[in-house]
């Protein structure tokens, strides 16, 4: 009961913490053309302290991860649920990187590829069965892209900051971003879906470990790491570890002696792979904006539970346009970061499509009074202003 009571008032205090910064935001920053993008980075900033919660005000947790720092994993939010233990936290769709200590929600790809499979978790920690994880995953998973949709990519993801403090230094250095071609940029976007079926495929495969018989990889190691084979080329995870790695939270040399093969090549925390591709993505999310969101699984998976299908109708963040008022002026285009190119080309009505990030940068930037809006559940809260004519 008393520890109930302690959650409530952390979760409030965190709440009132967060509305105020958002409100002093909103009031002394008085460019109309800044004023969502300050507030944006404010909320992503917070929302990486929530979700990584644990390091602020751990260590507590389960016993079984103190080998990994002071700061356990899986705090106790999400901890128990159906009357039993839940130790791998809560599902959200954003990058909390499951091998990241003191994360208090666990990232859905991981959870997907874990629960698909028979081996995983028969060991008595794990009285939820894995039927039941599945389900409050995929549930978690809908619930929340309904309700949010990629607006967790725009303000909420841990990696969406990394990618945006990275433009932030290329524009303080007065490096022109690269574009991408439409053809590419679309193509990327499709690539997505074929990403997470093949990986959710191959977890799914390799965790039968044998299919009639024939066996499809061994209980070695070799075998355990890659079972979860999205996290093996995962650019977030080695972000995460590194950060907290570096600010002593957790135990770098434990982490590498959790690899196998030549430089490391695979294993559960650090590996070779793993590093080599946080290099790339850095590099590319340097010059060309939210590169990794453009191909992102994570991304695309909400977006199926948001922008297709029935979803699309009952999502409840909406980017609207009225298309009398536009001008065809391109700007935004221009400012669109993963480059989206149907605001500006489509008629009026809902814009919102799968590869929008729902961070309303071109609704900030649009020049016309009421041209483009954020609409949530059908009402309007946002719209774009005429800061042209403030400026003059
Ligand atoms: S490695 Fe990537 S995909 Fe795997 S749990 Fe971490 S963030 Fe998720
Ligand atoms: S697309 Fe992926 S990396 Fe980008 S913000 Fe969304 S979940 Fe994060
Ligand atoms: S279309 Fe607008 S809201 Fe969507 S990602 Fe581009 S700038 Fe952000």
């Amino acid at each position: 009961m008393l520890e109930i009571i302690a959650e409530t008032l952390r979760a409030t205090i965190a709440v009132a913490l967060i509305l105020a910064g958002s409100l002093a935001i909103l009031i002394w920053v008085r460019n109309n053309t800044r004023k969502l993008s300050a507030l944006r980075l404010f909320i992503q900033i917070a929302a990486v302290a929530v979700i990584f919660l644990g390091l602020i005000i751990g260590p507590f947790g389960l016993e079984r991860w103190s080998y990994l720092g002071t700061a356990p994993k899986d705090i106790t939010i999400g901890k128990e649920i159906l009357g039993r233990p839940y130790p791998d936290g809560l599902t959200v769709p954003t990058f909390s990187c499951y091998y990241a200590s003191g994360r208090t929600a666990t990232c859905v790809i991981w959870q997907l590829q874990s629960y698909l499979f028979p081996n995983y978790g028969t060991s008595s920690i794990y009285l939820t069965t894995g039927l039941e994880r599945l389900a409050i995953a995929v549930g978690l998973l809908v619930v929340i892209s309904v309700i949010f949709g990629r607006f967790l990519c725009g303000w909420i993801c841990p990696f969406g900051l990394y990618m945006d403090l990275l433009t932030r230094l290329r524009k303080a250095l007065k490096i022109r971003h690269w574009t991408l071609s439409d053809r590419v940029n679309e193509g990327l976007r499709q690539a997505r879906y074929l990403i997470i079926a093949a990986f959710l495929i191959l977890s799914f495969l390799l965790g039968m470990r044998a299919i009639a018989g024939v066996e499809l990889i061994s209980e070695s190691e070799l075998g355990r790491y890659l079972e979860i084979p999205f996290c093996q080329i995962c650019p977030a995870k080695p972000l995460f570890v590194l950060v907290e790695g570096a600010l002593g939270f957790m135990d770098v040399d434990y982490m590498l002696s959790q690899t196998i093969g030549d430089f490391a090549l695979t294993g559960w925390y650090l590996t070779s792979i793993n590093i080599v591709i946080l290099g790339v993505v850095t590099v590319g999310s340097f010059m060309i904006r939210r590169l990794w969101c453009r191909i992102c699984p994570l991304g695309g998976l909400i977006a199926l539970f948001s922008r297709f299908g029935p979803f699309k109708k009952i999502s409840l963040i909406k980017l609207t346009k009225v298309e009398e008022k536009c001008t065809k002026c391109g700007i935004c285009k221009r400012v669109c970061p993963p480059q989206v190119t149907e605001v500006y080309e489509d008629k009026g009505g809902d814009v919102t499509v799968s590869s929008c990030i729902l961070c309303f940068r071109c609704v900030e930037m649009c020049p016309y009074e009421g041209c483009l809006n954020v609409e949530f559940a059908g009402k309007p809260i946002y719209k774009s202003k005429n800061w042209l004519n403030e400026e003059e």
